[in-house]
């Protein structure tokens, strides 16, 4: 069974707690992290000792502000270094989270308001998600839905794309979408779900499942 560090622990329970600011439940934890419930239950009571989590055995974990300030802190790592390697290396945008995994973890405090000044203090990483400043404050964001979500006939702009699988980000990219693309919603398809939309002059089908991992706000006229 692979072995997770601290921070990634610390940082999915963020992950799942945003939304519903509940508590995480520690089997829930073990499926998402692909580990054993018994190194869940090693972890939660390592982190509550450092005083990162509050544990009760019939709720589950939630972070402390500590903790809190700790997952930002390592989620800020992350943005930014996925931005720096696509600013700075010409990497692409489907190839830089896997390698941020990595880099979040072995850098300094230091380096990394580096970064974040040589970026000119972005607030959002290259797949829209937004980056903590060094306080830990995330930038405002508009109201985002799931493209899997929206209405037929209205106009939308990409502003996030979960950034998970690089084979989803490479194709999305293939298709024309990217972060701040204009997109208009033909029709959702009863039968499966998916959706028609048009980007330029240019009609695309995407399937529910993909439509799920596209994130974007309505764009009103004004
Ligand atoms: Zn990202």
């Amino acid at each position: 069974m692979k072995s997770i560090s601290q921070e990634d622990y610390i940082k999915r329970i963020y992950k799942m707690q945003s939304g519903n600011k509940s508590s995480v439940a520690s089997g829930s934890l073990a499926i998402e992290l692909g580990v054993s419930k018994a190194a869940v239950t090693d972890m939660t009571r390592k982190l509550a000792k450092e005083g990162l989590i509050n544990y009760q055995s019939y709720k589950g974990s939630f972070l402390t502000r500590k903790g809190e300030r700790k997952a930002l802190d390592i989620i800020r790592r992350h943005r930014l270094w996925e931005l720096f390697l696509v600013e700075a290396l010409n990497l692409n945008w489907a190839e830089v989270h896997d390698e941020a995994e990595n880099l979040e973890h072995y850098t300094s405090e230091f380096l990394i308001n580096r970064i974040d000044k040589y970026l000119n203090f972005p607030e959002f990483d290259p797949h829209g998600d937004p980056i903590p400043d060094k306080n830990g404050k995330l930038p405002k964001t508009r109201k985002r839905i799931q493209l899997s979500k929206t209405k037929s006939g209205k106009d939308f702009v990409v502003c996030r794309v979960d950034d998970k699988n690089a084979g989803l980000v490479d194709y999305l990219g293939k298709v024309g979408i990217g972060i701040g693309v204009k997109l208009k919603i033909i029709e959702r398809l009863e039968f499966d779900n998916s959706v028609m939309l048009k980007i330029k002059k240019k009609e695309i089908v995407l399937s529910e499942k993909i439509a799920e991992k596209v994130f974007v706000s309505e764009l009103k006229d004004e």
